[in-house]
């Protein structure tokens, strides 16, 4: 007979059991909606795979749902065989799980270059000998020691003794973590103030599975259930949300975008076999007639009117090019290199060429050194310049062995035309007289204004006697050249001292120049308009 305290005894018991088995089921349907919530979350980051890292969050999510679907048929089981074969297909997931895991933190924290085939293959040697391992572990015992069915819980539960294998695959599992949470707060404490607090959040999500792990590692979780997979589902929709709610990683490609399109350098990218891929609008100013049709078309035809450009883009090296074109009249410049584009696996996929605008620098150079070597009145070259250049030509004569000769020569009376006509009129002489002289003398002649309305000419490979009769030419025809002038025309003359060398041997430009000059004052002392020379030998 059942005493009432029995009967109560009795109710008592069924009801915890009922609770349980309630609790039970409740956490295989829970599981069951972790799977599909993991699963839809993979198909959408698969649909939106352009964001960094979406694509290997998107296997992480299958790995996570594939480990709940498993996990939730192994509690549904009640014999051992059924257990086991859904144990070994969550495997699929949970051993992958921690390389996937470090796989997209190294692509979320932009250091893609370092996931290289041999680091992928280090990264998954683990998982696989863990998924190989647990597969085969009847023949080894290697990942379980042992592995049976409790059937004195509530429900019948897998339970098994850790193996060796078992505790590498913990370590591995832990140490991945650990190593993402490490490399997000890096990332967190780098980040820009208006992307910390994404950081922030995928660094919070990554924290999230220490619990589960701590919970069922430590053998805390109730009835030894494992919470992993409703921590990973977690991770995944936070590190998700996280990706897509500030929209970090789709800034950085249309930032570069726009970047591109408005330099003020032109850019041409072209492929490893030299067809144009893209090039920026500045480009297409540049490249005479260049259009989006000719994307895809080779460098070669399409560049054909830059063979240095071609040339430069051949010849494989960082060096450095002028480029000068001409739009409407005006020429441009502009500074070329060519630079090798290379994959986050250290292979050539391209190259850019880069146009970079140097007009500014051109003309400002032109401009200096304009000032820096020209007479501003005459335009023809001033005393410094002559003189470094007819010491070179000294030297070259030296060498060659061959003569030369010099000529002086000062206006007559020029402050009376200063004092007569006016300054301004002066420096019209002053020009007439260069254009005459310009006029009469060779190429291969320096000529540049020695000083106020004195000029000087460096004549290479010339007698005394030629030089004497240039001197005289010279001489003849600003005698006879009317230069108008406000208040009419007038005409001035010049006198000449003429210094020559038949061997340029060891003679010093100074040399010349005191010889001249002192030729130049006799001619004046002669009466000027007149030609007086010396020989140095
Ligand atoms: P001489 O026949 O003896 O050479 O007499 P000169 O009057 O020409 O004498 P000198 O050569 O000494 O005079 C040079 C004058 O040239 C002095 C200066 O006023 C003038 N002069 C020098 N440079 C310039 C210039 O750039 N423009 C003008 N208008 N006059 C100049
Ligand atoms: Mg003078
Ligand atoms: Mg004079």
């Amino acid at each position: 007979m059942m005493t009432s305290a029995n009967r109560a005894f009795l109710l008592l018991v069924k009801k915890d059991v009922i609770v349980m088995l309630h609790g039970y089921l409740a956490y295989i349907v829970a599981l069951l909606i972790a799977s599909v919530i993991s699963l839809l979350m993979a198909l959408f980051l698969f649909i939106r795979r352009t964001k960094t890292g979406a694509v290997v969050l998107a296997y992480l999510m299958l790995s996570t749902s594939v480990y709940s679907l498993g996990y939730a048929f192994e509690l549904a089981c009640s014999t051992l065989s059924g257990m086991l074969f859904w144990s070994k297909f969550q495997y699929l997931g949970i051993s992958i799980i921690p390389a996937l895991w470090i796989i997209m933190v190294i692509q979320m924290t932009g250091k893609d270059r370092w996931l290289t085939r041999p680091v992928l293959i280090a990264i998954f040697i683990i998982p696989f000998t863990t998924f190989i391992l647990h597969l085969t572990d009847s023949y080894h015992h290697l990942y379980y020691s042992s592995v049976s069915v409790n059937l004195n819980s509530p429900f019948p539960l897998l339970v098994f003794t850790k193996g060796p294998w078992y505790w590498v695959h913990v370590a591995f599992t832990n140490l991945s973590i650990l190593c993402g949470n490490i490399m997000l707060l890096d990332m967190w404490r780098r980040s820009a103030p208006s992307y910390s607090r994404q950081a922030a959040i995928i660094l919070i999500a990554s924290l999230a599975p220490w619990a589960g792990l701590i919970i069922y590692q430590t053998g805390r979780s109730p009835w030894d259930l494992d919470l992993t997979p409703f921590t990973f589902t977690c991770t995944g929709l936070i590190t998700a949300w996280g990706l897509f709610q500030y929209r970090l990683f789709d800034l950085i490609p249309v930032a570069r975008d726009k970047v591109f399109d408005s330099m003020r350098d032109g850019v041409l990218v072209v492929d490893t076999s030299d067809r144009i891929v893209d090039f920026n609008p500045t480009a297409q100013l540049i490249v005479k007639k260049l259009s989006k049709k000719d994307i895809g078309r080779p460098a070669k035809e399409v560049l054909a009117d830059y063979p240095e450009l071609l040339k430069q883009l051949s010849v494989n090296n960082n060096e450095q090019n002028n480029l000068q074109t001409s739009q409407g009249g005006v020429s441009y410049y502009y500074n070329s290199r060519v630079t090798p584009v290379m994959n986050d696996k250290n292979k050539l996929i391209g190259k850019t060429i880069v146009l970079n605008d140097i007009t500014q620098q051109v003309l400002l150079h032109e401009k200096l050194s304009k000032l820096a070597t020209l007479d501003a009145l005459t335009n023809i070259f001033n005393r410094r310049h002559f003189l470094d250049l007819s010491n070179d030509e000294l030297c070259h004569a030296k060498q060659s062995g061959t003569s030369i000769s010099l000529i002086l020569m000062d206006l007559d009376h020029f402050k009376q035309i200063n004092d007569t006509y006016g300054h301004k009129a002066g420096d019209i002489v002053i020009t007439t007289v260069t254009a005459v002289c310009s006029n009469n003398l060779r190429v291969t002649d320096l000529f540049g204004r020695y000083g106020g309305e004195e000029f000087v000419a460096f004549l290479p490979e010339t007698s005394s006697e030629e030089a004497f009769q240039i001197a005289e030419r010279l001489r003849q025809n600003i005698a006879v050249t009317r230069i108008e002038l406000d208040d009419g025309s007038i005409t001035v003359t010049a006198s000449f001292g003429v210094a020559s060398a038949d061997k340029a041997g060891d003679i010093e430009l100074d040399e010349l120049l005191k010889n001249a000059d002192e030729a130049l004052y006799e001619a004046k002392e002669a009466g000027r308009n007149c030609v007086r020379r010396r020989f140095l030998n």
